[in-house]
């Protein structure tokens, strides 16, 4: 790994790992008896919802939606894009959103609202990371692993300019 500032770890995989447990054990107590179609944001969450699911005991669906609104900036563009759209049908469905971070929310609400309009049974949202500071439309979050300060982060499947998703942990590149 080569950072051009000194990496800090910010979020310990030990730290991760005991909130995607709490999270786990929330969604496995409010899903009982329920067969959720859990929605994967490509490409961000992927490393969250492997480990998320794999503590979920639960008949689960999982499917993946890929969105695009940042290009290679840090900033959201505000446009927001389906690149690759949810196959599985939702009319009816128990679904379950899987983020990695909800920064100004313009992307997750975005989401929210196209797939609302498939008329799922309910509709829910799990982030590992909330940046509430940032925040420009005001996003339901059902269930959350950490508030994060306005720093930019990587690992974890947290990428800049699509590297470091493959960190165990998470990092900041600032003070
Ligand atoms: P929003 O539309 O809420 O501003 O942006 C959400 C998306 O922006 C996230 O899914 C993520 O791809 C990106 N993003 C926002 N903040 C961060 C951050 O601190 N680190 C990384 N790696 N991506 C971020
Ligand atoms: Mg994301």
């Amino acid at each position: 790994m080569v950072f051009q500032t000194q990496p800090k770890i910010f979020i310990s995989r030990g730290e991760i790992a005991k909130a995607v447990n709490r999270l786990a054990c929330e969604i496995n107590k409010d899903y009982q008896d329920k067969q959720p179609l859990l929605i994967c944001v490509l490409k961000g969450s992927f490393m969250f919802t492997a480990d998320l699911i794999r503590q979920l005991d639960l008949p689960l669906e999982l499917d993946f939606v890929r969105l695009s609104s940042y290009g290679a900036a840090r900033e959201s563009s505000g446009k927001v894009r389906v690149v690759q759209g949810v196959k599985t049908p939702i009319k009816g469905r128990d679904v379950l959103v899987i983020e990695d971070i909800v920064d100004t929310g313009i992307t997750i609400s975005f989401l929210l609202d196209y797939l609302k309009k498939k008329q799922p049974a309910s509709l829910k949202l799990c982030t590992l990371t909330d940046k509430p500071s940032r925040r420009r439309v005001p996003v339901p979050i059902d269930y959350r692993g950490f508030t994060v300060p306005n720093k930019f982060i990587v690992g974890y499947g947290l990428d800049l300019n699509q590297r470091f998703r493959n960190l165990p942990d998470i990092y900041t590149l600032e003070d």
